[in-house]
């Protein structure tokens, strides 16, 4: 990462140049269950914030409210490949948990170590206050697993890392110096958002988030679906405002899932037990939409798949708008649905918080898409003099009437060196404002063509070539687009063997792929990157357990590729056969990713 920095001026492939840092003409931040965070930006718990790089990565895009993918106690599923379908609005199979619960504790407190060893590194001129971040563990699905003693020491295990901390903390390289030292806070959370599955009942859900908070005391989100809006306003919006007449919503996702009537009123009584209780309660809105598979990306076998991306906006949006009328501040929101740079500051304007993005994260550019959303927001809030969000959300969707001064403003507060929120807002006067915002944003939305089919289901295009092990456009799509950063480049020198034509090459690092399928997706050429590019494995266990794919496993001392099921291996210090084509593409493959100025993780490895 450091090594990177100095380098590249990039951080697991995210240039510094697409850093939201902060800075001091914008106090962007917001409180969530009572703690600061430098942004109400975050990552939604998924393919974002799996594992440590994700993690890094999101903080580096702005996200301070981190939601670390849900886990739950059946962590051995078979999840079918491609689960991730990006040419439109957006689908996934939802199945979450890839890593087992004990591996993802590790992943989120490394994710978090690295962030702190960045942000104490004095190297990321960091606005005031940016660097309060708050993360928020995901867990799914029923009391039971919930209850289960796996999922209680994963809880426990962030909410005291003190173990995780210091075994990892062994590992922090001799040049890091006095930076291994660090005080890494050890309570990495203490809250949690809850995710259950569609169809689960109302007093389950009531039961985990009641156990949360009595017995763990947690401050508990509860995530809802979009079900709730009921098939008349889904189907009406999605179908015949927006013009989604390829999408079914199945009748049973209405018949199972909970309806309004029984969310309100466990919404009531949680907010209710929150607040006897002295711990945070709040809803997400929403979860995916459940419609059938009417496309050809996934296996055969999924019936089903979940709906993001811009329909879903407008039908969280709706919920939102309903959420509000209900219960006006009383349960406060945390929203992702379609989240892009657009829209992302009217979530902001609506009070929402966190406003967390992941299909538009998935897009050429990936995590750097989100400096757009600063940018925007830093415009809307320069335009009507809003230096704090709370001014923001009293003045965004003010016209006419808006006042001409800004209100007065209480002296800087403490070590936050930025403007306080004027004085003069009272949270009766937020709470106002929040509400109308919403009616104004969620009054015209389904009218907006941003959201409309027409504009959503172009695909992103082809040019009729299929990809090779070495030389492609180089156009570099499949590096930000892939959550993990698992693809990279580097330079191998063309020679009278291996005759390649361009200056950088693509690599896939195996490790840490998960084949979700989403370079594949956006690369103009046919065939995927993770699937044709040289697959790198550092891991001998790993490379064992992928066969009989084609890959690659570098270790210390040699280098074995697996091709075609024919295995070669090339231990440092064999002499080269000028006839054995494979043993001197390995040979040349393991000298270019080892050579002095290449940053990637096989070099980082060994
Ligand atoms: S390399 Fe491609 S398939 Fe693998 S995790 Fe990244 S985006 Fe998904
Ligand atoms: S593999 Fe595809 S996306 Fe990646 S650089 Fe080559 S052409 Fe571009």
């Amino acid at each position: 990462m450091f090594r990177e920095l100095e380098q590249r001026e990039a951080v697991f492939d995210l240039p510094a140049r697409k850093f939201v840092l902060g800075d001091s003409q914008h106090d962007t931040s917001v409180r969530f269950h009572g703690l600061r965070a430098g942004t109400p930006f975050g990552p939604a718990a998924g393919p974002n914030t799996q594992m440590a790089q994700n993690l890094v990565l999101s903080w580096l895009a702005g996200g301070r409210v981190l939601e670390l993918k849900t886990v739950q106690v059946n962590d051995r599923l078979e999840i079918p490949r491609p689960c991730i379908d990006m040419q439109t609005v957006g689908y996934n199979v939802e199945w979450s948990q890839e890593l087992t619960l004990e591996e993802s504790l590790e992943e989120y407190v490394k994710g978090a170590m690295l962030i702190r060893l960045l942000e104490a590194s004095g190297r990321l001129p960091l606005a005031p206050g940016m660097g309060a971040t708050v993360f928020d563990m995901s867990v799914g699905y029923d009391l039971a697993g919930v209850r289960s003693p796996r999922v209680q020491a994963f809880i426990r295990g962030l909410m005291d890392a003190t173990p995780t901390i210091e075994r990892l903390r062994r590992e922090l390289p001799s040049e890091l110096g006095p930076l291994r030292d660090l005080d890494f806070a050890p309570a990495l959370s203490r809250s949690l958002t809850l995710s259950t599955f569609h169809g689960c009942p109302p007093g389950e859900i009531e039961g985990i988030a009641a156990f949360l908070m009595r017995e763990m005391g947690l401050s508990c989100v509860v995530k809802l679906n979009p079900t709730l809006l009921g098939p008349a306003e889904v189907r009406g919006l999605l179908r015949d405002r927006l013009g989604y007449t390829d999408l079914t919503v199945p009748d049973d996702a209405f018949a199972k899932d909970t309806s309004w009537d029984d969310a309100a009123a466990f919404l009531d009584r949680l907010a209710g037990l929150g607040a006897s209780l002295g711990v945070g309660f709040g809803v997400k809105l929403t979860n995916t939409l459940i419609v059938e598979n009417h496309r050809d990306v996934f296996p055969p076998g999924e019936k089903v798949m979940y709906l993001s991306g811009p329909p879903l906006h407008v039908l969280a949006m709706h919920l939102v708008r309903r959420v509000r009328r209900a219960f006006g501040d009383r349960v406060p929101v945390s929203f992702s649905a379609g989240i892009e740079r657009a829209n992302f500051p009217d979530a902001v304007a609506l009070g929402l918080v966190p406003v967390t993005a992941c299909t538009d994260l998935l897009k050429t550019g990936g995590y750097a898409r989100a400096s757009g959303y600063f940018e925007e927001l830093h415009r809307r809030m320069d335009a009507v003099g809003a230096a704090s969000v709370d001014e923001f959300v009293v003045r965004a969707f003010t016209r006419g009437d808006a006042p001409s001064e800004p209100p007065e403003r209480a002296p800087s507060e403490g070590r936050d060196e930025r403007p306080a929120a004027p004085a003069s807002l009272t949270p009766a006067q937020l709470a106002a404002a929040r509400l109308r915002n919403t009616e104004t944003y969620v009054e015209g939305l389904a009218a907006d063509p941003r959201y409309a089919a027409p504009r959503n289901l172009r695909t992103p295009r082809k040019i009729g070539r299929t990809l090779r092990l070495f030389d492609c456009l180089t156009c570099d799509k499949c590096i930000p687009v892939c959550p993990n950063d698992a693809n990279f480049t580097f330079v191998l020198p063309p020679s009278a063997s291996l005759p390649v034509t361009e200056p950088r090459q693509i690599a896939n690092f195996a490790d840490f792929c998960n084949d979700c399928g989403n370079c594949d997706t956006f690369c103009p050429e046919h065939g995927g990157p993770y699937r044709l590019k040289p697959r790198i494995f550092v891991s001998r266990e790993r490379w064992l357990r992928d066969a009989p794919r084609d890959a690659i496993l570098v270790e210390w001392d040699a280098i074995t590729g697996r091709f075609a099921g024919a295995v070669v291996r090339v231990a440092d210090g064999d002499a080269p056969a000028a006839d054995d084509a494979t043993s001197n593409l390995l040979r040349r493959v393991r000298a270019a990713l080892l050579a002095p100025g290449e940053v990637n993780y096989v070099n980082s490895y060994w």
